[in-house]
């Protein structure tokens, strides 16, 4: 089999994202495991997994840092009326920016598999 025959073989075979198998593209049910395998998009950018994911998490990393800008203090002519504790900065802030990190990675996966 010459090389272009094999990768053309590889392009028209994708995996069954369930029991991992290789399966003919263009088919919506795996013949191994009997699992509907949804059909490959021909563009990413139409795909919209992660992308929710993703800006949700940047949006809570975004959130954390202002939460920990003003906690910390460095906005003394902004400061907020009411006084942050520092456990919210010191504690609060830092979990809230790795749910975000770790959201928006997990957008990431799922943008990068889909
Ligand atoms: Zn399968």
């Amino acid at each position: 089999m010459s090389m272009s025959a094999l990768g053309n073989q590889i392009m028209q075979k994708r995996q069954c994202a369930f029991c991992g198998k290789r399966i003919d593209a263009h088919l919506n049910q795996c013949p191994f495991c009997r699992e509907m395998v949804p059909q490959v998009r021909l563009s990413r950018s139409g795909g919209t997994s992660g992308r929710t994911q993703m800006r949700q998490g940047l949006l809570y990393m975004l959130l954390a840092g202002v939460i920990y800008y003003f906690g910390a203090g460095y906005a003394k002519p902004l400061a907020l009326p009411v006084a942050v504790q520092p456990a919210v900065t010191n504690y609060l802030a830092p979990l809230l920016f790795l749910f975000g990190l770790a959201l928006a990675l997990y957008g990431l996966i799922l943008r990068l598999k889909s």
